[in-house]
């Protein structure tokens, strides 16, 4: 039998257009090609795996439009992918064809072994259902597939959607991809698939790895060749279709088989699962010969910087936040399997959303969702405790600084269309914000930068409210610069439940330079008196402070201090955590020297001294209001 002319083509994510015009075109010049095999998604991103399919693959369906060649896929999920499936199965006389969810068969003479779907640690534990979607695989499948395996004599090529990991060891610098992460699961299954090629999707780029040669097993051992496709189409230009002509291993001679290539590598999945090995022994702790103490040191602090990747979350999955935690102080090294792992004594954890910072740092927070209401309030109850030697801070989402509505709540004295907030405070509306006096003002120079409508933090604001109160301060900053001071102040978002929730309010007071320049260390001894730690925040503009601050507490309930350099110290408040109420004032009444005047019941004063202290700071402000006409 001559060799077998195969093309293989990279993730498709719905350009059915575009993959047949180029693959026509390079059977025309390079052909005739026997098949066509793609991985990776195949489906469009848009619409729901369930849903109706608008599609190109219809007329090449309904017999409108014919493939341009024999063309076996896998990546099942995407837009409308179930209906497709289910049609492609009923048209057996198309020349497209789904491979399948995991197994071994034999195409065109080729022996081929293909895994669908992706890993996903939530889902890998689940029953697989029959809904022929393949977006994630489970431990079934793979189970399943290592069954087959075992049937078979030698695998031609093993499809998989993403790239084993550890396929960089033991290669050198410069040959190595920029981005080797890939899965331990695939790296598995590529020991035990021993095939003689590898083509994979999951990565924007093309990389063809250096032959590497598998384990004997005591006939003969032979070298597989990793392909990793880009996406199909992809701007880049990165190549995403690749051309093989393989002769069957089953028509092969043992020698023939078993030549190694010049620039051959041992085996990349031994060395990466050694390491893991080395890594395990050694966080058994004392007692395991490891050498001296301070190597063991070295190790452990190389280890902890091994950072988890991202967790995307299920799009399979819909959000419920009633039924998900917020877990915070996340060690990097925690994978989306540890952290499954860990809440399963709550419940069945079905998604876990974990991302990383513009600079590619994981996030220390994550959200974790489970299958019931029951499973989220048990983790709850997890709160404080440990994972990998890090305390974790665990709360329901759904009590998050998004949980506001804007809506006015009764009693609050913040929402101005209420009875009782007291008007004549106010020293400026703006079209999202207003400036007032505080009703237990420290100095004549406290005010309170409030939201106009109720919702509990600076977090949940509308971009335009914040980016407001944000020229508010700038405006109190540069009122108190005139008069020789500086601004400092404080932001405590606390859910507050039982009251209707926190209405966003932010603390400003200016204070001698003097004072100014000790504000930080003030902050800073009596948060440590307190027993709570606060995290420098430095300086940034507009939404960019923000996204700081969410990279500390996330969607949780947070302290946060105001600086007179623009950075900020910030506390997130743990589930449960008695936060101490007064510290903020505290503070700022110590940088005031009114130390007595922290506790705001000492603060009342008659009304008519209010309505005078508003309208004095009413004309020193006058000159700087952004909603002023300058006179
Ligand atoms: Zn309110």
């Amino acid at each position: 039998m001559p060799a077998v002319r195969a093309l293989f083509a990279g993730a498709c994510n719905g350009s059915i257009d575009a993959l047949f015009k180029r693959a026509s075109a390079v059977n025309a010049s390079n052909g005739p090609f026997d098949l066509l095999i793609c991985v990776g998604q195949f489906f469009g991103a848009a619409g729901p795996d369930d849903g109706e399919y608008q599609g190109p693959l219809l007329e090449y369906l309904t017999g409108g439009k014919a493939a341009p060649l024999p063309t076996y896929f896998m990546g099942g999920w995407g837009g409308g992918a179930v209906s497709v499936l289910e049609a492609i199965s009923a048209v057996p006389e198309s020349n497209i064809h789904y491979l399948g969810r995991a197994g071994v068969k034999e195409v065109k003479g080729l022996t081929l072994a293909y895994l669908d779907g992706t890993h996903n640690a939530a889902a890998f534990r689940e029953v697989p259902d029959n809904s022929g979607s393949a977006r994630y695989y489970t431990e079934a499948d793979i189970k399943l597939l290592q069954h087959s395996l075992s049937l078979q004599g030698d695998i031609d090529v093993l499809l998989t959607n993403e790239w084993p990991e550890g396929l960089a060891e033991g290669l050198p610098e410069g040959v190595a991809p920029p981005d080797s992460h890939g899965s331990p699961v695939i790296a598995e299954l590529a020991m035990t698939a021993r095939p003689r090629y590898h083509v994979a999707a999951g990565k924007p780029t093309f990389f063809a790895r250096p032959p590497y040669l598998n384990a004997d097993l005591g006939a003969g051992a032979h070298v597989t060749r990793f392909i990793g496709l880009a996406q199909v189409g992809n701007g880049a230009k990165q190549k995403w279709l690749h051309a093989l002509a393989l002769t069957p291993a089953a028509e092969m001679t043992p020698e023939a088989l078993q030549v190694q290539p010049p620039g051959s590598t041992g085996n990349p999945f031994q060395a990466a699962a050694a390491k893991r090995l080395k890594r395990a022994a050694r966080d058994a702790g004392p007692g395991t010969d490891l050498g001296s103490q301070d190597w063991r040191w070295q190790e452990q602090k190389k280890a902890r910087q091994i950072m988890a990747a991202p967790s995307l979350g299920r799009p399979d999955i819909i959000k419920d936040k009633h039924k998900t935690i917020f877990v915070r102080n996340v060690p990097f090294a925690a994978t989306e399997e540890a952290l499954v792992e860990f809440f399963a004594q709550a419940g069945r954890v079905v998604d876990v959303v974990r991302r990383s910072n513009a600079e590619g740092r994981l996030n220390t927070w994550c959200h974790i969702q489970f299958d019931t209401k029951e499973g989220m309030e048990k983790a709850c109850q997890l709160n404080g405790s440990e994972l990998m030697g890090r305390q974790l801070g665990i709360d329901a989402a759904a009590t998050g600084p998004r949980a506001g509505t804007g809506k006015p709540v009764e009693g609050c004295w913040f929402c101005l269309s209420n009875a009782n907030a007291d008007i004549d405070l106010v020293v400026s509306v703006g079209e999202e914000s207003y400036v007032a006096v505080d009703k237990g003002a420290i100095t004549d120079e406290h005010v309170l930068v409030v939201s106009v409508e109720h919702f509990p933090s600076s977090q949940s604001l509308s971009i335009d409210c914040y980016a407001e109160i944000r020229r508010y301060w700038g405006a109190l900053d540069r009122c108190a610069a005139a008069g020789g001071r500086q601004l400092v102040g404080f932001e405590r978002y606390m859910a507050l439940r039982k009251s209707g929730g926190n209405h966003c309010h932010i603390n400003a007071l200016a204070v001698s330079a003097e004072a100014a320049a000790r504000a930080r260390q003030v902050f800073e001894d009596r948060a440590k008196a307190a027993g709570f730690s606060l995290t420098h925040v430095p300086a940034a503009a507009g939404e960019a402070a923000r996204a700081a601050l969410r990279d500390v507490v996330g969607d949780g309930e947070y302290f946060q201090a105001f600086l007179p350099d623009g950075s900020s110290l910030v506390h997130p408040i743990a589930f449960g955590e008695r936060h101490p109420l007064n510290y903020g004032r505290e503070v700022l009444a110590e940088l005031a020297g009114v130390p007595d005047r922290a506790e705001w019941k000492a603060c009342a004063v008659p009304v008519e001294e209010e309505w005078r202290r508003s309208e004095a700071f009413k004309a020193l402000f006058k000159p700087h209001d952004i909603m002023g006409v300058q006179e």
